[in-house]
């Protein structure tokens, strides 16, 4: 919970739009500001205070325990124009809140903890849990200094700038040992631990197991991504339990799936009991792995539980991110932070230069030129496979004539695949030209480099029948002039000389351009590899500059009768 406090009325006013905004999130504290400030200390795991930073200082000092367990407290000023991150930067996600806080108000986040302010992720921000000299180490990685990275277990890692050798180091291991001196451990959620167990098996017992195997093996019980068993043991209070008490998912798979899993020690008891020969073995195998640990069971004087262990392999993740049309401010915020999220890029060197300053010290980039897609999506992939956190960027949406497809058609599913959506250049030119898509409409790529011109030429007929309006992309380079002329003279045989096309060069870059014209007036000349055209429909209208398709026929007719025909249309 989010608790607010506020002491004007234009601090109760920003603080409304906040509350208004999360409301599953927030709490409001009125009354006296000191009780408000300490109440919400007590009970929230963060706060937004609406007042000067010197006030919250005084007031929360006295109540600050330890950075691991203080809530995240974020001070926005009276003219709502800095959402300043304070205390619990990051244990308490004070820092994260500012940002969003930011965002939301229209506010400047100030973070000053040293990492977020370089542009580097703090080690406990990571997302694995943290053990040993994370402030000793943040400093080193701050200040330069060599900083070993040692993957004991390979796991998709955001960037960090290490090197070889160090006299600091960062050692990535599910392994039970104590950091060393200038050292930070990081616990991958590499382990699974299959668990069986009779009805009623208490929860003691199983944990005693679970905890007993990962002792004796040597292994972090602080890298167990998930307790795993059967489908009819999904309610078994001591597994449901055990599984809380470490903090982990509990999964579970059908006796049918665990049966097919070829395991060292199967047994008959759980086949007539739940109807395959394994439960712990199998189900710790079934997503595949290294089996650490083989089936044991409780030491009870009648066991009632069994458990295995499984390193699983490392899946590496791969996101797919469309950068937008140009302009910094359409890229969307989840690109932004998937870039800072891989710690390899792969991309057309033209794209890596439109986002190079946002990505991390550290991070890989494998640029190529023109015509390198295959070689490009082929990289993007193998490097996942590695176990990487690999972004492959594309302008507009990376899925629209660009880099998603060929990544994907190479990748089989032991990666993770995120896909970041984009604006594309047809969305991008049209808003620049009003409202040409108000109905439906396709995109068409006059480039018969991959598709043969018969198979172009097919789906512009077929837009031109059907009466639907067209964006071109790729529609003229200097080695393909005939291609445009002749789509355009195949919607004129179907469409009237002065329907309406928009050309838009450059959308959103800084030397946008673009121009309203007509079937029959359009210059071919004037268009290039940088430009789309939009050509209207039948409706399409030139209204006061601009080019607007309307929604519909019916609606055109009946704009105010508040019809059937009306409601259908409304958003
Ligand atoms: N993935 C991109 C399209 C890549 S194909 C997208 O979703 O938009 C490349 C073609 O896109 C170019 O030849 C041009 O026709 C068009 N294009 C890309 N960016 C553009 C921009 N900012 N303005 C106009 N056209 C653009």
């Amino acid at each position: 919970m989010i608790g607010l406090i506020s002491a004007t009325s234009a601090g109760a006013a920003a603080r409304d739009r906040l509350a208004a905004a999360w409301p599953e999130r927030t709490r409001v504290y009125e009354g006296p500001v000191g009780d408000a400030v300490r109440a919400a200390f007590a009970e929230c795991e963060q706060l937004v205070c609406f007042l000067a930073t010197g006030a919250v200082v005084r007031l929360v000092a006295p109540l600050l325990g330890d950075k691991a367990s203080d809530p995240g407290v974020v001070c926005v000023d009276e003219g709502g124009r800095f959402a300043v991150s304070l205390v619990g930067g990051h244990g308490g996600g004070a820092n994260e809140l500012a940002y969003e806080v930011g965002e939301l108000l229209g506010a400047e986040p100030v973070v000053t903890t040293a990492t977020d302010a370089v542009g580097m992720p703090g080690l406990d921000m990571l997302g694995f849990p943290v053990e040993g000299d994370v402030a000793g180490v943040s400093r080193a990685l701050l200040d330069g200094e060599p900083v070993a990275l040692e993957a004991e277990v390979s796991w998709p890692l955001p960037p960090l700038r290490v090197t070889a050798e160090g006299t600091y180091s960062i050692r990535v291991t599910d392994r039970a040992a104590r950091p060393a001196d200038r050292e930070v451990l990081l616990r991958p959620p590499s382990l699974v631990v299959g668990v069986g167990a009779s009805r009623g098996a208490p929860v003691d017992e199983v944990l005693e197991l679970v905890e007993g195997a990962l002792r004796d093996a040597g292994l972090s019980a602080r890298s167990v991504a998930e307790l795993a068993t059967v489908d009819a043991k999904a309610q078994e209070p001591g597994i449901v339990e055990a599984a809380e008490r470490l903090g982990v998912p509990l999964v579970t798979y059908s006796a049918e799936e665990l049966a097919a899993v070829d395991v060292p020690n199967p047994s008959d008891a759980p086949l007539a009991a739940v109807g395959t020969p394994s439960v712990a073995e199998a189900a710790a195998l079934v997503r595949g792995g290294e089996l650490l640990v083989p089936k044991r069971k409780s030491a009870a004087a009648v066991a009632m539980a069994t458990c295995a262990v499984v390193r699983r392999p490392a899946r590496g993740r791969l996101a797919v991110v469309g950068l937008g049309p140009g302009a910094r401010d359409l890229l969307t915020p989840r690109a932004k932070a998937e870039l800072r999220r891989a710690s390899v890029l792969v991309g057309l060197d033209q794209y890596v230069d439109q986002i190079r300053d946002l990505l991390r010290p550290g991070t890989r980039v494998l640029e190529s030129g023109l015509g390198a897609e295959e070689e490009r999506a082929r990289t993007a992939v193998a490097e996942a496979r590695k176990g990487q956190a690999v972004a492959l960027i594309g302008s507009g949406d990376a899925g629209v004539y660009a880099m998603a497809s060929p990544a994907l058609a190479e990748a089989s599913d032991d990666i993770d695949v995120i896909g970041v959506p984009g604006v594309t250049a047809a969305l991008a030119a049209a808003a620049v030209l009003g409202a040409p898509l108000g109905h439906d409409h396709v995109s068409i790529s006059l480039s018969d480099l991959h598709t043969p011109w018969e198979v172009i030429e097919r789906r512009v007929r077929a837009a031109a029948e059907a009466d639907i309006v067209v964006t071109f992309y790729n529609p003229r380079s200097r080695g393909r002039d005939w291609q445009l002329p002749k789509a355009l003279a195949i919607l004129a045989g179907h469409r009237e000389p002065t329907t309406p096309v928009g050309v838009v060069r450059n959308a959103s870059r800084p030397d946008e351009s673009s121009r309203l014209t007509t079937l029959a007036d359009l210059d071919p000349a004037t268009v290039d590899m940088m430009t789309v055209v939009t050509v209207g429909n039948t409706a399409t209208r030139r209204i006061a500059g601009r080019m607007v398709t309307p929604r519909g026929y019916r609606w055109q007719a009946a704009p105010n009768s508040g019809s059937a025909a009306g409601q259908e249309g409304a958003e």
